[in-house]
């Protein structure tokens, strides 16, 4: 397999060394000894051996974040100076975007090009909330001429978050922004797929001046998450990954009570009418759905298209996907990676055979990728018509680059169709009819809409799921309510 891009030696040297836990101030190994392997799945081989932190390393995080927060040492700094921290962590991204992304595409797949725009939004992420510091407000309240009464926002305590591996920097920042931002102390658990780059945020936390115990990093497995949903000393949840491992969160968080947030999953519909903008429609529905290698849960999985243009506009769109070049992530001509491990492309070729046998048409794709892409976790780009709602392949999320066509009739076809779903993410409809635009927009349900576009994302906007995609809000003012808790002061005047 070509690979025009050279490692750069900061990543070389990163890869040498085992990497290790941030907990408090230092790298510590597992109490336990043991570790895992990452792997780069464009080639099957082994990148670093990475700690996995059990319930004794859980608890010596809590430990250090519960003395961070008891202590006032970073929610009673003046907020300019917490401020300049989470700032100095973004400029100290941008110095090692190059450094940073090369490590994301190695460890997740992901072409260089895509990482790279990653890195820039994971900085706005952090700039983004380095403006908030001082902007979220109590109130004043209005009652009994005696009293004066006022709310406080205070921040939760200490928060844990638990992420995926499909966009693992940004998954971060979107939880450690905000978080430190409103002043707690987060605890930070990457997938085991993908450790790298959240390793590297505990490094430049430490290096901007974050208070020891502020952001630690535990690298782990499943079980890593559930000792962290477990332990007492933890005051917040926020997680992002599948709806399934999200409801086992939920059962296990009641027992604390803790306080939750979930980003689940999603089955996007992708509504497109005959007076869109077809050229433009089909690119981006294209990239829509298999960006990241349709590992996105806001890919654009469910492509509900206008019955009068379905095989004209389903023609466009495939001619456009036989053109994503595939290969590794360094490759600069590379368009889409692999899916990011074995067992993911295991289920994604299951979901293949699946549709297969539902009576489904595969008209592109549909097949690993072959010749030098054989070491690696490839799939083609896999187009499926005469899709039906009853389908697995409809209504099950695959994750991997797999998109079910179904032919609607008019509006109101296209927003029953897209709303049968037990997912309520995102979705998109394409027309050049203003008022028909309103009406679909408001008829799906879903906590995203795009209208003429796909999959845009910023910090300023929140983004959450409706139905069984998750609650709670993440990025724009919406991520005060998750990072933080109001306190009534009554004060008698009398
Ligand atoms: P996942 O299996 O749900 O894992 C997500 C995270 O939870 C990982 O860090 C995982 O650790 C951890 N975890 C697993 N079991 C746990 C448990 N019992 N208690 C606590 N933590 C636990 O999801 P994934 O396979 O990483 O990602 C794919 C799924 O995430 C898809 O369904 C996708 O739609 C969803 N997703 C949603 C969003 C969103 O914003 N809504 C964004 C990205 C992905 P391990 O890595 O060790 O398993
Ligand atoms: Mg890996």
């Amino acid at each position: 397999m070509t690979q025009a891009v050279q490692l750069m030696p900061e990543v070389e040297k990163f890869l040498q060394e085992p990497r290790k836990l941030l907990i408090g101030p230092e790298w510590v190994e597992a109490s336990s000894g043991k570790t895992f392997a990452t792997i780069d799945p464009a080639r099957g081989d082994e990148l670093t051996a990475v700690a996995e932190a059990g319930a004794e390393d859980v608890d010596a995080a809590v430990t250090f974040a519960r003395k961070v927060v008891e202590s006032r040492k970073w929610s009673g700094m003046r907020p300019a100076d917490r401020g300049q921290i989470l700032w100095k962590i973004a400029d100290l991204i941008e110095g090692q975007k190059f450094e940073l992304a090369q490590l994301e595409v190695l460890d997740q797949g992901k072409p260089m090009f895509m990482a790279l725009a990653e890195m820039d939004i994971a900085i706005s992420t952090f700039r983004y909330y380095a403006g908030w510091v001082d902007k979220h407000y109590g109130e004043t309240i209005p009652s009994d001429g005696n009293m004066l009464l006022y709310s406080l926002r205070e921040p939760m305590g200490v928060c844990a978050g638990i992420i995926p591996w499909n966009y693992p920097l940004i998954m971060a920042s979107w939880k450690v922004a905000p978080a430190l931002a409103f002043g707690n102390a987060m605890i930070l658990k990457p997938a085991e797929q993908t450790p790298l780059t959240a390793l590297k945020l505990g490094e430049i936390a430490l290096e901007a001046g974050a208070p020891p115990g502020l952001l630690q990093i535990l690298t782990g497995a499943g079980e890593t998450g559930a000792a962290l949903v477990e332990h007492p000393g933890i005051d917040k949840i926020a997680f992002t990954g599948s709806t399934e491992v999200g409801r086992e969160i939920m059962r296990n968080a009641a027992e604390s009570l803790k306080r939750v947030t979930l980003e689940l999953g999603g089955k996007s519909p992708n509504i497109v009418f005959s007076d869109a903008d077809l050229g433009t429609a089909a690119n981006m529905s294209m990239y829509g759905v298999f960006l990241n290698s349709g590992q996105t849960c806001t890919a654009a999985t469910r492509l509900l298209v206008e019955e009068k243009i379905h095989d004209d506009f389903v023609g466009s769109l495939v001619e456009a996907s036989a053109k994503m070049k595939l290969g590794h992530g360094l490759d600069s001509e590379t368009r889409m990676g692999p899916v990011v491990s074995a067992e993911q492309l295991d289920r994604v070729m299951g979901y293949v055979e699946t549709g297969k046998k539902e009576g489904a048409k595969v008209i592109s794709g549909g097949e690993r990728g072959n010749g030098d892409l054989s070491d690696g976790f490839f799939v083609k780009p896999t187009v499926f018509t005469e899709v039906t709602p009853k389908m697995r392949i409809f209504q099950e999320e695959i994750f991997g680059p797999v998109l079910a066509v179904t032919a609607v009739k008019d509006v109101e076809d296209a927003i029953n169709v897209g709303n049968d779903t037990q997912y309520g993410l995102a979705a998109a409809v394409w027309t050049s009819d203003v008022k028909k635009a309103h009406r679909v927009a408001a008829g799906l349900k879903a906590g995203t809409v795009w209208v003429n576009t796909y999959g845009i994302y910023d910090p300023t906007v929140s983004f959450g799921g409706f139905k069984q995609s998750g609650f709670g809000r993440e990025l724009g003012r919406h991520a005060v309510e998750a990072y933080t808790q109001t306190k009534s002061v009554w004060v008698n005047l009398a």
